[in-house]
């Protein structure tokens, strides 16, 4: 093995590698602290070239590796759990280029989301992707996670913004897939085996992203509706005024705001009475949007779909209203521990599976709080739980599977995802093996064992046994 070592570290060059425990030590746990790896040697290659001499000499020598970016994954995909080598990608970090009358950028797997929603921007075009951890999070990882956010309504998650991708397969072989075509009906679409993939059938290197119009103006509003039906009301009746221009639509609990209150500095309420559900909305386009956002608001006040709002009148009203959404996780961890689902189901069955969901792990957890919030525009709900105050965290936490199947139940009857945009990595294999057909799931074994034979690319994560 130390041959192995001393050959990969031959590869990547002095600056390319590290053995000391304390730097590989951030690498091996997850934000929320749920999953903790080990790995004695932590690769950080400069080039597509370095992960192809890699990734060959590991397949000559069955040596397994775990691809990591931005280390935001939160379902374990990312972490090296048995030892194996990690292999961070944050050192192809180079943006290659950007056409604007292609509309579209070619990133390289390190670059970070926010260096390239910064290229776009600069040339007044716009990446569609954002979420919470995006000044942290790597095109590597948003890619080979199928990564979704705040902005999927409109633009889709990251498998639609692919145009193309470049891939080193598990033999050490160079994949360029990296075309920016709109139109390319020339067989088997390849790079969509790759996104979404975990890692666990290539090491993405770069991917050419679609690019956008940047809008010139943005419309946004906290609203406080009675219930979540009502959420979904307001849902079709801004997305018929607007013409399909939101691109965003969260949904908050009064129980996540009240956290987001008590722990987040500067935080505020933006409106005067208290109402159990809030929707922050945005719609995006041409100058004048917000005149047709705000009639059509006045719609839904009328209607009595919606009991108050609150428009940002400024960019910095703007960014407070969305700093009480995006706080969401940091106000639950900063409170203590809780049950945490990512599941998605049909907008039009949203509010009966909130209300069913509920009532089914209270019965069996009285005292766990529920606090569900997400982007109920595509169905996606982060479904958590929060313990009690004073609770015992490690009794609390010991219900995890046991309510995680619970909920995922629940999702599956109404025509559910148990994963809407984190993953499977290591935390749903289980799930994914009981939801999924045997068919699918024996698909999913055959693709990987045909990618990546020697089983030597993310080994445990994303396909079950
Ligand atoms: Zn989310």
């Amino acid at each position: 093995m130390s041959d192995v070592f001393a050959q990969l570290k031959a590869i990547v060059g002095p600056k390319g590698f590290t053995e000391d425990p304390a730097e590989i030590a951030p690498h091996l746990e997850e934000w929320r602290s749920k999953y903790t790896g080990r790995s004695p040697l932590l690769l950080k290659p400069a080039t597509t070239q370095e992960v192809s001499a890699v990734v060959a000499l590991c397949a000559q020598t069955g040596t397994a590796v775990v691809p990591q970016g931005g280390n935001t994954g939160l379902v374990g995909g990312q972490i090296p759990f048995h030892g194996e080598i990690l292999i961070s990608l944050t050192r192809l970090n180079k943006i290659r280029g950007l056409d604007v009358k292609d509309a579209s950028l070619v990133a390289e797997a390190g670059v970070v989301l926010t260096t390239a929603q910064k290229a776009a921007d600069d040339a007044q075009l716009m990446v569609a992707l954002s979420l919470a951890s995006e000044g942290t999070t790597t095109i590597g990882g948003l890619v080979s996670t199928n990564a979704g956010g705040v902005n999927v309504l409109r633009y889709g998650m990251m498998r639609e913004q692919v145009l193309g991708l470049e891939v080193v397969l598990a033999d050490g072989r160079v994949l360029d897939l990296l075309r920016s075509l709109r139109k390319d009906n020339s067989g088997y679409d390849l790079k969509q085996l790759f996104i979404g993939a975990e890692g666990t059938l290539g090491i993405v290197t770069a991917a050419a992203l679609k690019l956008f119009p940047k809008p010139e103006e943005r419309a946004t509003a906290f609203v406080a509706v009675p219930d979540v039906h009502a959420a979904t009301n307001l849902l079709a009746i801004l997305q018929h005024r607007t013409n399909g221009l939101l691109n965003a639509f969260e949904l908050v609990s009064r129980s996540g705001l009240d956290l987001v209150l008590a722990h987040i500095p500067g935080a505020k309420d933006p409106l005067a009475a208290p109402s159990p559900w809030y929707v922050l909305c945005e719609a995006s386009g041409i100058a004048g949007i917000g005149v047709v956002f705000e009639s059509a608001l006045e719609k839904a006040l009328e209607d009595g779909v919606a009991v108050d709002a609150a428009i940002a009148a400024s960019e910095a009203q703007r960014e407070n209203l969305w700093r009480l959404r995006e706080s969401l996780s940091e106000a639950q961890k900063l409170e203590g521990p809780s049950l945490k689902h990512d599941v998605s189901v049909p907008v039009s069955a949203a509010a009966n599976f909130i209300a069913t969901a509920i009532a089914a792990v209270t019965h069996r957890l009285p005292s766990a709080r529920p606090v569900p919030f997400g982007h109920l525009g595509d169905g996606n709900l982060h479904f958590n739980f929060q313990m009690a105050r004073g609770a015992d965290a490690d009794a609390y936490l010991a219900h995890w599977d046991e309510i995680q199947q619970i909920v995922h139940d629940i999702v599956h009857e109404h025509g559910g995802s148990f994963s809407a945009e984190h993953g499977v990595g290591v935390m749903k294999r289980a799930a994914l093996k009981r939801y999924k057909s045997a068919a699918e799931v024996e698909l999913m074994r055959t693709l990987k064992r045909t990618l990546d034979p020697k089983n030597i690319l993310n080994p445990g994560k994303l396909v079950p046994d």
